[in-house]
């Protein structure tokens, strides 16, 4: 197939221009919301994704622009494109309404493009390039003395993500890999391609040097290509668990290091003394950002024994409060659902909770005034147990489980009784009690009273949900190599050491 329509795109971008691509074949873009065709965009081969990584080496190449930029400049070609992309805001914001059904008046909240690349640009101004070590213990003459530390890019990265975030968590990638100097090719998700159009013509504008960012569009023949290139030197992915395990896999035979930020089975832990208004207000962002389709919701919510039906109640509250529909309209909190099919295995995975036991405390079923569009009601769950499939498996939907526990020992084992370990949060009067019991629940990243991200804060899933981390000045590590130069007494003679 190969769609036309306002959203259509016919080329790739690789050394700094836009590329016809050798594939003739085509990936159609289909709105979530409406079911219309918005057009489609190359499906890229093995081909394309070799011209891009030879276009990314290539920017990379001694004595080339980039690699001779100075960090402080370096730093204001990341600011550049952070204005850039800030100035498409509003275009960005209309495209994700129609391209995945993210609703188009949410909340205004700063332009998170801007503020991870900026966060970056800071990092790229104070980061050291090098550092001389003495050597520790006591040397005879001649034998290394000191130790000249060169910190490098890692070289080329293959950058690919899904459909619930292209341009976040893209510049979850492209940030350190230009902090440090690096190059990417960036490929997103066949679901959600065009924020990465933006991005193209953003690092164009903002004058980055040809190469350093390169698009392709495609599925997963595209990105096994891109991971399997001999000349990606680091694969940096978000995605579902599976894939992840695939791209280890591959990336352990190449001996490429890999840095996963995979899926998720988050728990809200509601203490006895919660404020249940406060919390019932942070529901919807908790449980259901983007209907569910976030990789950092809380799809079970751990509620003391004694004010079990209470927590339901606001669980319940706050999901009859959010208004599904039309992401354009102005009241729309969520929008459907990413595709009939992922729809079909949410719905399934509704079936299954309720034949394993828990009863479907509100939603469960497809919103009776929306005919078009996958479109899905909030659902909680009650009198779920922590065995149920719901509290198992990652849902990537609209559902919430509530999980009753008798004391505090109980609800931080329910918690890390998971595959996964991604995210947390603790609710309670008692912030040092709640970071005392935070610190307990085994994942990467745990709010007390409060749900969401800090640029300058590591994100790291534990098992399941990933391996390495992204953001703050950690990571930096994955796109740095080291050379140690190993230097001696100038006036003597080398001797081994
Ligand atoms: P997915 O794994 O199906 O696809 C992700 C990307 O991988 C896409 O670009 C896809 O084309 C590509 N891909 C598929 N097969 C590949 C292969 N064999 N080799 C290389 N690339 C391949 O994920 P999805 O359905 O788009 O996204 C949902 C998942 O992403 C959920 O599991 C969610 O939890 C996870 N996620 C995690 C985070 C995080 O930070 N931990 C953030 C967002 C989403």
């Amino acid at each position: 197939m190969s769609g036309t329509g306002e959203f259509t795109r016919t080329e790739l971008f690789w050394d700094g221009a836009w590329r016809r691509p050798r594939s003739t074949r085509r990936l159609d873009l289909v709105s979530p919301s409406t079911e219309a065709l918005l057009g489609s965009v190359p499906d890229a081969d093995e081909e394309d994704v070799d011209a891009a990584v030879r276009s990314a080496r290539t920017a990379l190449a001694p004595g080339s622009e980039w690699t001779r930029l100075p960090q402080a400049d370096r730093a204001e070609a990341i600011e550049r494109l952070a204005l850039a992309l800030q100035a498409r805001d509003q275009p960005i914001k209309e495209l994700l309404a129609h391209e995945i059904g993210r609703p188009l008046h949410t909340p205004p909240r700063p332009n998170r493009a801007a503020e991870i690349l900026r966060y970056y640009a800071t990092l790229a101004r104070t980061r050291e390039v090098e550092r001389t070590r003495p050597s520790p213990d006591p040397r005879p003459a001649g034998a290394v003395r000191s130790s000249r530390v060169r910190y490098e890019p890692v070289g080329v990265t293959a950058a690919i993500v899904p459909y619930n975030g292209t341009l976040e968590m893209g510049l979850y990638k492209v940030g350190p890999a230009l902090a440090t100097g690096g190059s990417v090719v960036f490929k997103p998700s066949p679901q959600a391609p065009l924020e990465a159009y933006h991005l193209a013509e953003a690092a164009v504008e903002a004058g980055i040097p040809p190469g350093v960012i390169n698009v392709v569009t495609g599925g997963a023949r595209a990105g096994r290509a891109l991971v399997e290139h001999p000349g990606t030197d680091l694969v940096a992915f978000t995605g579902s668990t599976p894939t992840g395990r695939m791209i280890a896999e591959s990336c352990g035979r190449a001996l490429k290091p890999v840095v996963l930020e995979l899926g998720g089975k988050s728990a809200a832990l509601v203490l006895e003394d919660a404020d249940l208004d406060h919390f019932s207000r942070m529901v919807p962002y908790l449980c259901f950002t983007f209907a569910g389709q976030n990789c950092f919701i809380h799809s079970r919510i751990l509620a003391p024994r004694s004010r079990y039906d209470e927590v339901v109640d606001a669980v319940v509250t706050a999901a009859r409060s959010i208004t599904v529909g039309d992401p354009f309209d102005p009241d729309t909190r969520m929008g459907p659902l990413i595709s009939a099919e992922h729809r079909d295995r949410v719905e399934d995975m509704i079936r299954t909770g309720t034949a394993e036991g828990a009863v479907v405390a509100t939603g469960g079923g497809r919103p009776g005034h929306l005919s078009r569009g996958w479109y899905l009601e909030p659902t909680v769950f009650a009198h779920a147990d922590n065995h149920m499939s719901i509290s198992r498996e990652e849902v990537f939907g609209p559902v919430t489980a509530v999980i009753p526990y008798e004391d505090e020992e109980e609800a931080v084992e329910l918690a890390n009784d998971s595959e996964y370990g991604l995210a947390g949060s603790v609710w309670t009067a008692d912030p040092a009690r709640g970071e005392a019991l935070a610190a307990r629940i085994d994942s990467g990243s745990v709010g007390v009273n409060t749900y969401g991200f800090n640029s300058a804060a590591p994100l790291c899933g534990r098992r399941a949900s990933g391996l390495g981390g992204e953001l703050g000045p950690e990571s930096l590590h994955v796109y740095t190599r080291y050379q140690s130069l190993h230097l001696t007494d100038s006036d003597r003679a080398t001797a081994p050491a």
